[in-house]
């Protein structure tokens, strides 16, 4: 299975999804930029969170909080302390160190040394505020998107009138220094989270995490996810996180086994409390009609953009020996489709020429792609046989694709293929935008022009 993500590493960096980072240079420990179709994949499944807990909700707004924040902020959260740190074990021949929860013998798993005692190891990445690098100028990059919405929950509450229960939504970047990284962008160092922080009342708290935990996986089967791929663990009251009540972790089964995607964590008054605290600011909502003051409760749901992706990127994958042409005979070759979601296709549609020998064609088609091009995230293709360039198309997971051929000099009509069913209709270019709009709608494809034999 490994294999498979060899093969999902190498279409990533073949296609421009995803390259080592400073690569040029040999790389940096497990750090990754997104090229120029990951980015877009990446902004899609950042667009579809926003979409679904802002947009598609109620009482729930939006945030941006900074990176770098108030020391003092991780030290009311716990994060300075053992709370946010792992255990490590050493081995005492090659140095190497292994998380303790991650090591399934009492050796060293790569020179079978012998190991030192356990000793917790923080995972804040520390760095320095200012020109003098001492203990005074000393902060962290933040480890989680949310500490930056507890600091402003009383700004959000006076700004915008919202009453408990309410959500406070934010995506950003976060940093751990992990001890061990891998399995491609599954863990990182430097990573990117939607999270949502919703407040409620203490005795909400158990109907809310349960709302909010059936929300968040319908999310991942509502952008096609299979189901059999995905399940809710119940993490054991002996491994919660040091601010939880309850978590729930939804996993994912990757090539490289069943593992969290998605953190839903009853937080109780943890952070609202501790920051009341160490601020001395009163962070205790009132309400005004039962004219009670308490700290809510906090539902949060944490989900890694990272992970998302290449849960996105694993489940659509599949291989097709010989290829999913029938019209012409099967070749030993494998053919790569990408299934992916219309809302996570970093490409909705592909303009091609039948062949690039004609200039009156390729004309046609670049017309054709300027007209697109505003609407729908599209790309012009003419190398190699229209053939392999449909291939193409589906490795990447484009949509739709729109051939210019003989008959679109004649008639200005232009072929419409579906990448999942191959099947093609013929639809007037000034119907085009109107068309491409429907079928990411879901509309069904074979009624919305002449179906081609
Ligand atoms: P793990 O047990 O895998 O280290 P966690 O329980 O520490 O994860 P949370 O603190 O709950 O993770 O973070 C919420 C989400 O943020 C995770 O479900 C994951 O999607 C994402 N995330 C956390 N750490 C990383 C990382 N190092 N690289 C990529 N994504 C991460």
């Amino acid at each position: 299975m490994q294999d498979l993500m060899q093969k999902i590493t190498s279409l990533c960096k073949r296609r421009g999804f995803i390259f080592p980072s400073s690569e040029i240079y040999g790389g940096f420990g497990s750090c990754y930029d997104y090229g120029p179709l990951g980015v877009e994949m990446k902004n899609n499944i950042k667009r579809a969170w926003w979409k679904e807990m802002t947009q598609l909700k109620e009482n729930i707004v939006g945030l941006d909080s900074a990176v770098l924040m108030s020391p003092k902020v991780w030290q009311a959260s716990g994060h300075l302390t053992a709370g946010f740190a792992d255990e490590l074990v050493e081995c005492k021949g090659c140095h190497k160190r292994f998380r303790l929860d991650e090591l399934k013998q009492k050796k060293c798993p790569e020179c079978g040394g012998e190991l030192t005692k356990p000793r917790k190891f923080n995972l804040m990445m520390k760095t320095f505020v200012g020109p003098v690098e001492d203990e005074a100028a000393t902060t962290y990059l933040r480890a989680e998107t949310c500490q930056g919405i507890y600091v402003n929950f009383l700004n959000v509450l006076s700004t915008t009138r919202q009453k408990v229960p309410f959500g406070i939504c934010q995506i950003g970047k976060s940093f751990r220094n992990e001890i061990t990284p891998g399995n491609f962008i599954y863990r990182t160092r430097e990573f990117e989270q939607m999270e949502l922080q919703w407040f409620c009342h203490p005795k909400e708290a158990e109907k809310y995490f349960e709302f909010w935990l059936k929300e968040r996986i319908n999310w991942y089967l509502n952008l096609g996810i299979k189901k059999s791929n995905l399940r809710a663990k119940e993490v054991p009251k002996k491994d919660l996180p040091h601010y939880a009540k309850r978590a729930v972790d939804i996993e994912y089964k990757f090539p490289f086994g069943w593992k969290e995607i998605e953190g839903v964590h009853n937080r109780g008054d943890w952070d609202l409390l501790n920051h009341s605290k160490h601020s001395g600011q009163d962070l205790r909502y009132f309400d005004e009609e039962k004219k009670e003051k308490y700290f809510p409760y906090i539902i949060e749901t944490s989900a890694g953009v990272d992970r998302s992706f290449l849960t996105f990127f694993v489940d659509a994958y599949q291989e097709i020996k010989g290829g999913r042409t029938k019209t012409t005979k099967a070749t030993k070759e494998i053919e790569v489709l990408l299934k992916l979601h219309k809302a996570i296709s970093p490409i909705k549609v592909a303009v091609l020429p039948l062949v690039r020998n004609k200039p009156e064609l390729v004309k046609k088609a670049k017309e054709v792609y300027k007209l697109i091009k505003p609407h729908f995230p599209s790309q012009y293709d003419e190398l190699g046989s229209i053939g392999r360039r449909y291939r193409r198309q589906d490795e990447v997971g484009t949509i739709a694709s729109v051939t210019c051929d003989f008959q679109t000099l004649k008639d200005d009509t232009v072929t419409l293929r579906e990448r999942d069913s191959m099947k093609q209709i013929r639809v007037e270019i000034s119907k085009l935008k109107e068309i491409i709009q429907k079928i990411l709608e879901g509309e069904e494809f074979l009624k919305l022009g002449k179906i081609v034999k």
